[in-house]
C-alpha cells in the first residue's frame, strides 16, 4: 500500500516557493516563487532581492527615509521569470506567497504565465494590487488562493 500523507502538488509548490523566500536578506518581507510547467516540473524559482552586482551590504532595506528599498528591489515574481532565462513559460503556473503587485503582473502576463496561485492576499484593495488583479483579469489569468489543509510542513536534517 502506498503512504497515504505525502504531500499535495500545490503543497510541494508553494512550499518551495516559500523555501525560496527563505534565501531572502530582507529583514521585512520574504516572498518567494516558484513557475511549474503543465508537465509539473519546476521551471525556475526565484526571491525578491537587489539584482545582481548590487550588494545586499551596501543597498538600503529601508522602508522609510531618503534612500530606500523600493527603486532596487526586484520582486519573487520577476526573478523567478529571469531565472527562468529565457525558457517557454507559456501555460505555466506561478507559485507565489504574496499576490503579486502590479509591475510584476505586467511581467507574469507577457511571459504567458496561465495560473498564478498565491498563498496571502494582504494587500488586497491597494492601487497597485487592485490594478494588478485588473490586468491578470483582462488578460485570462486564472487567479488561485492556496488554502492550505495543514498549518506546516517540517523540514528536518537531523
Ligand atoms: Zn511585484
Amino acid at each position: 500500500m502506498k503512504r497515504k500523507d505525502y504531500i499535495s502538488w500545490d503543497e510541494y509548490f508553494m512550499s518551495v516557493a516559500l523555501l525560496a523566500a527563505m534565501r531572502s536578506k530582507d529583514p521585512n518581507t520574504q516572498v518567494g516563487a516558484c513557475i511549474v510547467g503543465e508537465d509539473k516540473r519546476i521551471i525556475s524559482t526565484g526571491y525578491n532581492g537587489f539584482p545582481r552586482g548590487c550588494s545586499d551590504d551596501e543597498f538600503p532595506w529601508d522602508r522609510e527615509g531618503e534612500d530606500t528599498k523600493y527603486p532596487f528591489v526586484v520582486h519573487a515574481e520577476l526573478n523567478a521569470i529571469l531565472n527562468a532565462g529565457g525558457r517557454n513559460l507559456s501555460g505555466s503556473k506561478l507559485y507565489v506567497a504574496l499576490f503579486p503587485c502590479n509591475e510584476c503582473a505586467k511581467a507574469i502576463i507577457q511571459a504567458g504565465i496561465k495560473t498564478v496561485v498565491y498563498l496571502s492576499d494582504k494587500y488586497d484593495g491597494t492601487p497597485s494590487v487592485l490594478a494588478s488583479k485588473r490586468m491578470l483579469r483582462a488578460a485570462g489569468v486564472k487567479l488561485e488562493k492556496f488554502e492550505p489543509e495543514t498549518d506546516k510542513l517540517e523540514i528536518k536534517f537531523r
